[in-house]
């Protein structure tokens, strides 16, 4: 008979564990996904482990270090690494622990639910499957499961409050999907991860995600400059158009002058933004600004946070945002 898979459950609070209390929903622990690992094990060895119980928004970049941790030490026990974390910040931590762990050699799945596992209908039940099977499936990397499908942890963003498909893959296929085969992997879009794995913690807080809007003033970028900023991911229009009249670009030109890293993202969901194709663009490239490409806005300020924590310089910054580390850019 062929051996069950060893998957470690690491638990980090949010929904799937929650209980109502007096002021709303708030983190119980792992107990209260007990019954189902019973159920579990007629399938799987599970291990658990808990780290802590917070709800996602109060999750930091210290607890993305405590989780990566966390993994580092385990990832020689186990087959598979399954982490339940609440849904509103699980793109973030997923993201961060692409680059926090580079050639990963174990596929390590986020997971959580809109549900409570308390609640009858809640959806945790169902997402701890998909991510269990993703964890047993022996491809090495990070990924989200939820509602049946899986998605790079580098792509995934939440696009639903509380509906039950509250997760997409933007810009890149999932992963696998939960057929009526089982789950079916897509061969196209697994992660190329190359060894060894590692663990590299180090991340800055000094990045800030701005969202441009029509006359933003360019002073915004001596503010944050001045506050200690040292990276700045820009939310741009469309295919990265940002306004370039009444000295819009002045600010930018300053911060890059100074040493910050500028990223340019899209604000729309779908698609690449491309400087290139548009004068207000070529401008920012000219400039010194990092093209973001279709990077999700999670992904490009992970990637950006990581690497000045990493003590890169600008020059190696612009290297590393050229190239995809784990499928967070089209290539
Ligand atoms: N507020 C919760 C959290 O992110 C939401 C959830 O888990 O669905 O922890």
């Amino acid at each position: 008979m062929e051996r069950k898979a060893r998957i470690l459950l690491i638990t980090t609070g949010g929904t799937i564990v929650s209980r109502q209390g007096a002021e709303g929903l708030e983190p119980g622990g792992p107990q209260e996904l007990e019954q189902t690992l019973q159920n579990f094990a007629a399938y799987y060895e599970v291990g658990l482990r808990d780290i802590f119980c917070l709800d996602s928004s109060n999750i930091r970049p210290e607890e993305w270090q405590a989780i990566a941790r966390a993994v580092y030490e385990e990832r020689g026990k186990w087959d598979g690494i399954v982490i339940t974390h609440g849904t509103d910040t699980m793109a973030y931590s997923a993201s961060a622990l692409t680059f926090m762990l580079p050639g990963i050699d174990l596929p390590v799945v986020f997971t959580g639910s809109q549900l409570p596992m308390q609640h009858i209908l809640s959806d945790g039940p169902d997402n701890l499957r998909t991510a269990f099977a993703m964890a047993a499936s022996g491809v090495p990397g990070v990924f989200l499961a939820f509602d049946r499908k899986v998605m790079l942890g580098c792509r995934a963003v939440k696009v639903r409050a509380s509906g039950f498909s509250a997760f997409e893959s933007i810009n890149a296929g999932y992963v696998a999907y939960v057929t009526d085969r089982g789950l079916t992997l897509n061969k196209d879009c697994l992660p190329v991860v190359s060894g060894p794995a590692a663990l590299r913690t180090d991340i800055s807080k000094n990045v800030f995600l701005l969202k441009l809007t029509p006359g933003l003033s360019p002073e915004i970028f001596d503010a944050l400059a001045g506050m200690g900023y040292r990276g700045v991911v820009i939310e741009a229009f469309g295919l990265g158009g940002i306004n370039v009249l009444n000295r819009g670009l002045q600010g930018i030109r300053r911060a890059v002058e100074m040493g910050i890293s500028v990223v340019v993202t899209t604000q729309c969901l779908y698609d690449s933004a491309n400087l290139r194709v548009y004068q207000v663009g070529s401008r920012l490239l000219d400039m010194g600004v990092i093209q973001g490409f279709d990077m999700t806005s999670e992904a490009a300020m992970t990637k950006l946070m990581w690497a000045l924590g990493q003590k890169m310089t600008p020059e190696e910054i612009k290297k590393l945002f050229a190239k995809s580390i784990a499928g967070e850019i089209t290539a």
